[in-house]
């Protein structure tokens, strides 16, 4: 604050700069302010110069409501200085009205709504009961001034006999309560107490002094995230709405930063918050993947989609920017599927257009270390591997699902098990390209143990057969992909010939579809 020279013109500095510097067309003012670069940057300096033109407005006010021509006691007009105030105030008041007109106008009925209130003439505090009678003379000290309030002297009471008035006075401790709600942040709107002769308990000060405090905080963060944050430019308005308001209804408490910007999705952390919705408690820290809405990253999915039969029916008549919404729709979807049959992978907690929250894997902030980064011993390789297996069976037989992207980018290393990600693009085996997804699942994973070393790894033919419960017997990869092709188009087949309805393939043995 040393650095900051405000040399705003002051209130009694004659005719001139008092009602001049509220006047629009009056000169700019002289206002001077010295400080470093850091401090422009700075949430603190923005207070503070807030505080200070409060300070300078406000002790006009308080001069002119103790002036003659608020009290309506005095009607001598003959000071040019009165008259021109008296005009200004008019002048403003209806400034004010109209700019509440176009606020009323702009935001009509929409849920979100614009405020101009930082536009206004006429203080808040002032506009509407300046000229009432206002009895915050009787607090002794003036409660518009924010910084010291009237101190009760240590020997604990003040006036004489009957007038003695002790710090304990319900009534004066009441009002000095409300006036000392004017060193909440500004943004933080306490209305007019002090006009209205509000008298708030220690009780309801402290609570509302919590919660002002908190407020602040919170959108301190949120200010901070969005000032400091290179990633939030990826993000486009929409979709910085759907956070904020997250975080504004509680739900999130501070989004973090950005754990990973891939080409369709980019994927941020955040601390939970506290308000629990859907009966849902938030967990502690979540993962926020936003499925990005450019929509030529997604053309080349469209064959995991535009063939899923569970989609089917809403794909040809949907949007681009919806179909990116049954993405995000899909991969919570899966992910149930996949909590329900105790496969560790993220929790969903909600989903919101093309957002999807849920649990996040990893410890204050860092990221669970995906599979191939991590360097795992081989005790602890072959209990992935083991693990994985059993995962990828639970997920073809339970969940009905072939995860169609599983590679050691996919699996997380967590609490001494893998677990499993990114699932929007899981399909289900009955897919017409289900089975040529899971070979290829199965590739990667056998490719990787053995790589790693893991002798018990089986090869991918092996598991695929393991996984699915088919009895593939061609023992080179080209036969074996041909068989897969061939029952993959008889199931096609049968779909055509049977209508749209899904066909499970059973977890022992061959699905009947295949008896024909
Ligand atoms: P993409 O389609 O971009 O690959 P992913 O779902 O794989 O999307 O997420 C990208 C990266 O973000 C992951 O590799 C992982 O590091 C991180 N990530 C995603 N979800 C979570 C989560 N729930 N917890 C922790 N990290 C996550
Ligand atoms: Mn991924």
């Amino acid at each position: 604050m040393d650095s900051v020279g405000v040399a705003a013109a002051a209130p009694d500095a004659g005719p001139g700069p008092a009602w001049q510097s509220k006047c629009p067309w009056g000169a700019p003012s002289t206002t001077s302010i010295s400080c470093s670069l850091a401090d422009v940057m700075s949430e603190q300096l923005a207070k503070e110069l807030q505080l200070e033109e409060e300070n300078a407005a406000f002790p006009e006010v308080v001069a002119a409501a103790e002036g003659p021509f608020i009290t309506g006691e005095n009607t001598d007009t003959s000071s040019d200085l009165m008259l021109a105030q008296m005009l200004q105030m008019e002048f403003d008041r209806e400034y004010d009205a109209q700019l509440r007109r176009e606020e009323k106008k702009i935001n009509g009925d929409s849920k979100v709504s614009i405020s101009f209130e930082n536009y206004r003439k006429v203080h808040p505090y002032d506009s509407d009961s300046s000229e009432d009678e206002v009895d915050w003379q009787d607090t002794r000290h003036d409660p518009y001034r924010a910084d010291k309030p009237t101190t009760t002297p240590r020997r604990g009471f003040i006036g004489k006999g009957k007038d003695i008035t002790t710090k304990h006075d319900e009534v004066v401790c009441g009002r000095k309560n409300t006036a000392r709600m004017e060193n909440f942040a500004p943004e933080f709107q306490v209305g007019d107490g002090i006009g209205m002769d509000l008298k708030l308990s220690n009780q309801v000060f402290n609570a509302l002094k919590q919660h002002a405090y908190s407020e602040e905080r919170r959108s301190a963060r949120l200010h901070e995230k969005k000032e400091h944050s290179t990633a939030e430019k990826a993000v486009d308005p929409k979709t910085r709405l759907l956070l904020y308001k997250m975080v504004n209804s509680g739900m999130l408490e501070t989004i973090t930063g950005c754990i990973s910007t891939g080409k369709e999705s980019v994927v941020f952390h955040a601390y939970g918050g506290n308000s629990a919705t859907e009966d849902k408690v938030i967990p502690p820290e979540c993962a926020i993947k936003v499925f990005k809405t450019t929509l030529n990253e997604f053309k080349n999915r469209d064959k995991y989609i535009k063939d899923d039969y569970r989609f089917k029916d809403r794909f040809s008549k949907l949007n681009p920017r919806k179909i990116i919404r049954m993405w995000a729709e899909k991969e919570m979807h899966n992910l149930t599927r996949m909590q329900n049959a105790g496969i560790p992978c993220p929790q969903v907690v909600i989903l919101k257009k093309h957002v999807l929250v849920m649990s996040f894997i990893g410890q204050d902030q860092v990221p669970a270390p995906k599979l191939k980064d991590v360097t795992l011993s081989s005790e602890d390789m072959k209990k992935a591997y083991y693990q994985i297996l059993n995962m990828m069976q639970q997920l073809y037989r339970e969940c009905s699902l072939v995860h169609a992207d599983l590679s050691e980018y996919n699996m997380l290393w967590h609490d001494g098990k893998v677990w499993l990600i990114d699932v929007s693009q899981s399909v289900e085996p009955t897919h017409p390209h289900g089975l040529e997804f899971l070979f290829r699942d199965c590739r990667n994973v056998s490719q990787f143990f053995q790589k790693g070393g893991v002798a018990e790894a089986l090869n991918e033919r092996e598991l695929f057969n393991a996984v699915s419960g088919l009895n593939i017997t061609a023992d080179n990869e080209v036969d074996f992909q041909a068989e897969i092709e061939a029952l993959e188009k008889m199931n096609e087949d049968h779909v055509q010939n049977h209508g749209k309805k899904l066909s499970t393939f059973s977890s022992d043995g061959d699905p009947p579809i295949y008896d024909e």
